[in-house]
């Protein structure tokens, strides 16, 4: 056993909305395990601002700035990262949203939005990856899901839905590109300190329900994801196929 398993020298690396919060974590992660990452998003001024740190600090960066709701773009956006940049080895699908309302009053325009965010993103982004990734028969898929891939919750139903169909489309994934030496894994993230949780955090009892309802009795940090994303980009997972790893201090563990 090496920690070279874990090593993602020469590799290169697309992750989806990395300018911020987990989606930039896990790039200064997996740029530290070697990768040359490529950094995503619809805001090029933030990636190109994020990417200075990574490069600053002697790490390999390139910025992809692509909406990953529009099929065409996504395809444009992959294209030409793989003609100036290189092959694609890792792909981590992190792009995400969510809004909250009661169902019976979720506007249909807000039900679109999230699904188009985190869920046709995912189809849009991976297919565009893998139909290259078959031929050269390696790639690892990883896909951003939630702890609500698992549980219900109220008012955020389509984030819900969203979240447990990018458990299942990864268990179709692996079940189809097995075959082929690629291996797609999803990470559940808990409760992580972002700003898609600003309003969460904000409110003083819901924040301290998150910490009592976690068996680590806190909120996660956003490093704390970049072990799992490491592991599952690596040669040491090349025999984990279609899992949804949850990192979420054991909440959906326990009642
Ligand atoms: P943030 O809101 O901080 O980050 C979301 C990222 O997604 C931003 O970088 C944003 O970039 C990008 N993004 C949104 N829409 C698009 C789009 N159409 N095209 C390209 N990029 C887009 O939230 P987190 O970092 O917390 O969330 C990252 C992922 O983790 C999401 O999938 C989220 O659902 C998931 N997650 C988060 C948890 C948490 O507790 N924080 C828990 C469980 C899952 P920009 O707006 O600049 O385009």
């Amino acid at each position: 056993m090496s920690l070279s398993l874990f090593s993602l020298a020469g590799k290169i690396a697309l992750i989806t909305g990395s300018g911020q919060g987990i989606g930039l974590a896990l790039a200064e992660g997996l740029s530290e395990a070697g990768a040359h990452v490529v950094l995503n998003g619809r805001d090029k001024a933030k990636l190109e601002a994020a990417a200075k740190t990574i490069s600053a600090a002697g790490r390999k960066v390139s910025v992809a700035a692509f909406d990953v709701t529009d099929q065409a773009t996504v395809e444009a956006g992959v294209a030409t990262i793989e003609a100036e940049i290189g092959p694609i080895d890792i792909l981590i699908n992190n792009a995400g949203m969510q809004k909250r309302a009661p169902f019976t009053e979720f506007p249909v325009e807000g039900w679109h939005e999230v699904m188009a965010t985190n869920l046709h993103s995912v189809f849009y982004v991976t297919q565009a990856v893998t139909k290259r990734m078959v031929p050269r028969k390696r790639g690892k898929i990883i896909s951003i899901g939630s702890v609500m891939s698992e549980l219900g919750r109220a008012t955020i139903i389509p984030y819900t839905a969203s979240k447990g169909a990018v458990k299942m489309m990864t268990r179709g994934l692996a079940a189809e590109l097995g075959k082929h030496n690629i291996q797609a894994n999803a990470i559940g993230p808990g409760y992580f300190t972002t700003e898609i949780n600003k309003a969460l955090i904000a409110d003083e009892a819901f924040s301290a329900w998150v910490s009592s309802r976690t068996p680590a009795g806190r909120w996660g940090e956003t490093k704390e994801l970049v072990g799992a994303a490491i592991f599952l980009s690596s040669a040491a997972s090349d025999y984990v196929n279609g899992h949804l790893l949850m990192v979420d201090g054991g909440l959906t563990a326990v009642v």
